[in-house]
């Protein structure tokens, strides 16, 4: 039996870097389901598909596979069709795309087994919407991570800054409220709170506080 950990919440609450510090401190094996759904949008907006277009989206899903697997760091790398994509994931435009072809079911059912069989051969943290509902609904702990969105934008305005990247904070908290409301809207494995899952509003507190709150909760059911 292992121990399995899901972390849910919208964008920009910050679950990867906390999903990361717990899964390092608890020496669990941290998978970002995010990364693959970025992966299978990647795929899409290199073959300039349209990502309202369900037809076309289904009909390529049996081209795309997705795997991933962890560098000497223990960062995980996505590879799609053997290429390591991970590079590429992180932008703005990926993860619009990731928002909408996440809402279509064959996407969902591309990766759904391959989440589930990870939870069977390791002691994992998953982050993602779905994980405490959906992919994971016997997790030995659920957790769904908020902030505010004014929160959650000035937190990506900075990361952005930081990084060299011209923005605007405004359009930042527009284009989190939209992903919100895609993300919570849509039909299948909609983005909401498990009923069994801890609430951890990360609005007013610090990263070492969310993280020693979810080890606390962990220690509690084991
Ligand atoms: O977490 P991240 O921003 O990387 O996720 C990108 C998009 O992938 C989300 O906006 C969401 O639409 C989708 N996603 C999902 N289910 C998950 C993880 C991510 O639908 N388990």
């Amino acid at each position: 039996m292992y121990y399995s950990i899901a972390v849910d919440g919208p964008a920009g609450a910050g679950k990867s870097t906390i999903a990361k510090k717990i899964a390092k401190d608890i020496d669990f094996i941290y998978v970002d389901t995010g990364a693959m759904y970025r992966a299978i949008a990647l795929y899409f907006l290199r073959k300039g598909i349209d990502g309202h277009d369900v037809e076309k989206i289904t009909s390529e899903c049996p081209n795309i596979r997705v795997t991933l697997g962890y560098d000497d760091q223990g960062m995980q790398q996505v590879f799609l069709n053997e290429e390591n994509v991970t590079p590429y994931l992180r932008t703005e435009e990926v993860g619009r795309m990731a928002s909408l072809t996440s809402a279509i079911p064959a996407v969902r059912e591309a990766l759904l087994d391959l989440q589930r069989d990870m939870a069977k051969t390791s002691n994992i943290l998953m982050d993602g919407r779905d994980i405490g509902t959906n992919v994971l609904p016997d997790a030995s702990l659920k957790i769904y991570l908020t902030a505010s969105s004014a929160v959650r934008a000035d937190r990506r305005y900075r990361e952005l800054r930081e990084k060299g990247v011209e923005c605007d904070l405004h359009q930042i908290e527009k284009d989190i409220i939209e992903r919100d409301r895609q993300d919570m809207s849509r039909e299948i494995a909609p983005l909401r709170q498990a009923e069994d899952a801890v609430l951890v509003d990360s609005s007013e507190m610090t990263i070492d506080q969310v993280v020693s709150t979810v080890i606390a909760e962990f220690e509690k059911r084991k």
